[in-house]
């Protein structure tokens, strides 16, 4: 009980008057649960019940002195989970589990953290244990990772051939004052491997922060650069038949695909597949100019590759959804689709931005850093032009479309 009225428990402006936060794990409760808050809404609460943007319902005025008997009763319904807004209380959107856009599990994951830290809630440091932690199978953003103090969005990355699920990592987001900024991206990481990240920012943040400095005022103060390389070392994906692990998801044991994409079924959906890798082709580019500042020449030219191939494999899924990650065939789709029909082409320079990547594909990586500068310049280039094409395909007049049947014949 006292953990709970600690964690779950405010004192309300009303004189002997509390809200109560009933905490439910990724947002879930069974039919049974339901009913029985609704009761205890009715014999505690004045029939209110609020649900919470963290996925909590809220039973607002409750006489201080039911508290208790409030609790027992929740208890009975496994109800009085404590650690309501703390490290413990994740905020997740529905994932790969029913939504088609999404890359990654942030369920699974959020179920594996929650499981971790709930069973240390009480022992945490005060300025890690009220930190909150937000997880979205993809940067569509419904789990509110922006403004977590961790949060963390689904990608995929290739590693010999096979996609590995990992999660980009978005550090110091305000959710405090209106969810007044947004957190730092701070790098792709295997989903198996984001609780050690957990493990090092805050043990880093406990150890390093300035007297009273919050986790926002942290991450800022060491900067993206730092925060980058806190988890280096973590972003390795070990080979396929030395760690499984790395290729599922998790809560899923099969191995981790992109096929169950497809047209997004959530509300969620604010991003098209094509917008999609298009944001994941100019997150690539700004790695690959942060790793050319670090003289990290390969990697580089190896980024801004890869930010080509995303934006144009975002332009063939406008027709060919499922063109997969290889990279002979993206260029090959686009090269088909978009370039020999001259619909990738720029009113005055024609094909020559497409040519940049064909070049690059031909004639392979880069060996010295003014050359993997002008790629990323190029690069950049590519993915003005492929923005450019999809405006205008999206402008055209739905010329290519079949024409309606005839009024007859929708009658039949
Ligand atoms: S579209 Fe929204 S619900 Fe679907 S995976 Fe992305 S963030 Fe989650």
């Amino acid at each position: 009980y006292e953990q709970w009225a600690r964690t779950n428990v405010y004192r309300q402006r009303q004189a002997g008057y509390a809200a109560v936060t009933v905490a439910l794990p990724l947002g879930d409760m069974t039919s049974d649960q339901t009913r029985r808050v609704a009761d205890l809404a009715r014999q505690y609460a004045g029939g209110d019940v609020r649900a919470t943007v963290e996925q909590n319902l809220l039973l607002r005025s409750v006489r201080e002195k039911d508290l208790p008997a409030l609790h027992r009763a929740l208890a009975a319904a496994s109800l009085a989970r404590p650690g309501a807004g703390t490290l413990a209380d994740i905020t997740a959107c529905p994932g790969t589990d029913t939504c088609k856009l999404g890359i990654a599990s942030s369920r699974g994951l959020a179920a594996e953290l929650t499981t971790r830290f709930a069973a240390r809630t009480g022992e945490l440091d005060p300025a890690v244990e009220s930190l909150r932690i937000k997880t979205s199978g993809c940067f569509n953003s419904c789990g509110q990772h922006h403004i977590a103090d961790i949060g963390f969005y689904g990608v995929s990355r290739n590693v010999g051939g096979y996609a590995v699920p990992h999660f980009q990592v978005v550090l110091g987001g305000k959710w405090r004052e209106n969810a007044s900024s947004y957190g730092l991206a701070s790098g792709a990481i295997p989903s198996k491997r984001i609780p050690e990240v957990i493990e090092r920012i805050t043990a880093r943040f406990v150890a390093e922060r300035r007297e009273s400095e919050t986790f926002q005022d942290y991450t800022q103060r060491i900067g993206k650069r730092a925060l980058k390389e806190m988890f280096a070392d973590l972003a390795a994906v070990p080979a396929h038949d030395e760690a499984p692990g790395f290729y599922s998801d998790w809560g899923d044991p099969r191995e981790f695909t992109l096929g169950d994409m497809g047209v997004g079924e959530c509300a969620g959906e604010v991003v098209s597949l094509t917008e999609f890798d298009f944001a994941a082709a100019e997150a690539q580019l700004f790695d690959a100019q942060l790793r050319l500042e670090e003289d990290a020449v390969e990697p580089a030219d190896q980024l801004a590759y890869g930010a080509m191939l995303l934006g144009a494999r975002g332009l063939v899924k406008t027709e060919f959804i499922d063109v997969g990650d290889e990279p002979a065939a993206i260029v090959r789709e686009f090269r088909t689709r978009f370039f020999d029909t001259q619909l990738f082409f720029d009113k005055y320079a024609g094909g020559k931005f497409g040519m940049y990547l064909f070049r690059r594909h031909e004639s392979g990586p880069r060996a010295t850093a003014e050359a993997a500068h002008r790629l990323i310049e190029e690069a950049q280039l590519f993915l003005e032009a492929c923005h450019a094409c999809q405006a205008r395909l999206a402008a055209r007049p739905a010329a290519g479309l079949p024409p309606p049947p005839p009024a007859a014949a929708q009658r039949a």
